[in-house]
């Protein structure tokens, strides 16, 4: 099994990079914030102890996120691997994934930090709308549907914006990113994992280097030079 985390700020494009390799390499994407959220709207009790930080914009507490985390990966049956996408966000969540991962005889085989500058994530996230049915992403300036209030993917109407991707919100993100995940930067490259890209390019470039790091792990080189 192939492990890649996707590391960047709230509005990198971690998603819509991550939702690309999954079609391009059969790898899954696994988005806490994703996890989180369904939990949040199911009211379980995970997604209760999750929600008064996840409106505000803070980080939830490294247990309750590792806790849904893993035990999606105890859950999870054969595959290629996986697509770290918003976990870990602490170095003590990278511990413990780390930990987690050594259990089950596999490793982080590549950290790719995903870079734009702040003034330019607070009119991305702005923009941004995603499917309420199949979760396809948009943005009012950079991807709209084909046929304007149609999705691309599963032609539903109906389409939704998340509530802590208001400017106020997203400033308080910018600031939890800076203060506690970009430490991990280093936690990484202390392993020799880390290989960073410009976020700024457009979808598909960006894409394209992703696809230039991966291509040098072992067994995914068939999957890119064919997809
Ligand atoms: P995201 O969709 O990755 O932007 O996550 C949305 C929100 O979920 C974040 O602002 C946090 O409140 C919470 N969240 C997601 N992943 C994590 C994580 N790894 N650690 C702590 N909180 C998280």
């Amino acid at each position: 099994m192939i492990n890649v985390i996707l590391l960047g700020p709230p509005g990198a494009g971690k998603g819509t990079q991550a939702k690309l390799l999954e079609e391009k390499l059969g790898l899954k994407q696994l988005s806490s914030g994703d996890m989180l959220r369904a939990a949040r709207d199911r009211g379980t009790v995970v997604g209760q102890k999750a929600k008064s930080y996840m409106d505000n914009g803070g980080l939830v507490p490294d247990d309750v996120v590792v806790e849904v985390v893993f035990e999606y990966l105890d859950e999870q049956k054969s595959g290629r691997g996986n697509i770290f996408d918003g976990f870990p966000r602490t170095v003590e969540q990278a511990a413990a994934l780390d930990r987690k991962l050594a259990e089950k005889g596999q490793r982080i085989d590549s950290v790719i930090v995903i870079k734009v500058r702040d003034d330019r994530l607070v009119e991305r996230i702005a923009g941004r709308f995603t499917c309420a049915k199949c979760g396809e992403g948009y943005h009012d300036k950079f991807k709209h549907p084909a046929v304007d209030g149609t999705c691309d993917k599963c032609g539903s109407s109906e389409f939704k914006r998340r509530p802590d991707d208001d400017p106020e919100t997203v400033k308080k993100r910018l600031k939890v990113y800076h203060e506690v995940t970009v430490p991990l930067i280093d936690y990484y490259q202390k392993r020799g994992k880390v290989a960073a890209i410009d976020g700024e390019l457009s979808i598909e470039d960006v894409s394209r280097e992703m696809d230039d790091v991966l291509v040098s792990l072992e067994g995914v080189e068939t999957s890119v030079s064919g997809g």
